[in-house]
């Protein structure tokens, strides 16, 4: 843990994330719960180091994801990554599905 650490600060508000209780600011996706799509989430670099275009969609009606749309998280339970059991997982849908799911 440093002042450097990537993750410490809120990427939107500059919250402190290590805080017990980080105070994002009202309208901050942490707190709304619904993230803006950019660039960088709608590309990957692959191993040899190329740019791809890998996407994002919507795990409900499966529409993609284009820069400026906005999407949210669904929590479905734990089991992350090889070495992370306990991690929380999230599926991205998007608004309108998380609108449906609401009302269901
Ligand atoms: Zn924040
Ligand atoms: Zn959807």
């Amino acid at each position: 843990m440093s002042a450097s650490d990537p993750f410490r600060f809120c990427i939107c508000c500059e919250a402190d994330c290590y805080e017990e209780d980080p105070e994002h600011a009202e309208n901050c996706p942490s707190t709304t719960g619904v993230f803006p799509v950019a660039k960088r989430d709608l590309v990957s670099i692959s191993a040899e180091g190329e740019l791809e275009h890998s996407g994002m969609r919507c795990m409900d009606c499966e529409d993609s994801f284009a820069v400026g749309d906005h999407y949210t998280h669904r929590h479905v339970g734990r089991g992350g990554p090889p070495g992370m059991p306990e991690a929380d997982v999230y599926e991205v849908i998007c608004l309108g599905c998380a609108a449906l799911a609401a009302v269901a």
